[in-house]
């Protein structure tokens, strides 16, 4: 199973990625886990900078992330990409990759609910799961529930970032969701759109009856 899961920030991408994951067994690849993840040396320092301000980072470097990690044997079982593509340089350069992905998900939401769902919204930096304050809290206050280690909150989930986010979004999504209705229509993979202003487990429901 290769699954591209589409959708803006606060739709519930990271969420619904823990769920599919889990019930499939299938792993976990998260541009986003990742950069937050790296090194603090000076180069991801100005990454870091521009991922605060809710910009994307350059496609030749994300590609060129998302290529070294396919081509890793581990991967051919199947993967779930969470918040890659972003853009149609970067659909087109994972068709290229040869990863023939047989679903894709998009997750469609309003900006009240984003709003309502970033605000609040922490992360547990070494796995990538998440909580919310008050849709999903942890067991123990600011405490992930398997490591007990520390929750942040990220520093792109404020108002004014999430704006610039949502901009970002939206100004690339219409030739991707294009490419891969194209792609459905050839047999090549299966397309589907889902309501994600629902909750977190009728979304789990939804995803199941597709996914099987
Ligand atoms: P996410 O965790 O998916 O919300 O991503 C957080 C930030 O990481 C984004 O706002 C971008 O700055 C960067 N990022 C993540 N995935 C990509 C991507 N596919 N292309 C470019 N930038 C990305």
């Amino acid at each position: 199973m290769k699954i591209v899961l589409l959708g803006p920030p606060g739709s519930g991408k990271g969420t619904q990625t823990q769920f599919i994951t889990n019930e499939y067994n299938i792993k976990k690849i998260s541009v986003g886990d990742i950069l937050r993840k790296s090194k603090k040396n000076k180069f991801f320092n100005k990454i870091k900078t521009t991922m605060n301000q809710g910009k994307l980072i350059s496609d030749q470097l994300i590609i060129k992330i998302i290529k070294k990690i396919i081509e890793n044997e581990s991967f051919n079982q199947g993967f779930l990409l969470d918040g890659f593509p972003r853009t149609i340089t970067q659909a087109i350069a994972l068709k290229k990759m040869q990863t023939n992905i047989n679903y894709v998900l998009e997750l469609l939401i309003s900006n009240e609910t984003i709003i309502n769902r970033l605000n609040g919204r922490l992360v547990h930096l070494p796995s990538g799961r998440i909580y919310h304050k008050k849709y999903k809290p942890p067991k123990i206050k600011y405490k992930d529930d398997i490591t007990g280690e520390e929750l942040i909150f990220r520093q792109d989930d404020q108002k004014k970032t999430i704006k610039n986010r949502l901009i970002e979004y939206n100004k690339f999504i219409t030739p991707i969701v294009f490419f891969y209705q194209q792609e459905a229509k050839l047999n090549n993979l299966e397309y589907y759109k889902i309501n994600a202003n629902d909750t977190i487990i009728n979304i789990n429901k939804k995803i199941k009856r597709i996914l099987g």
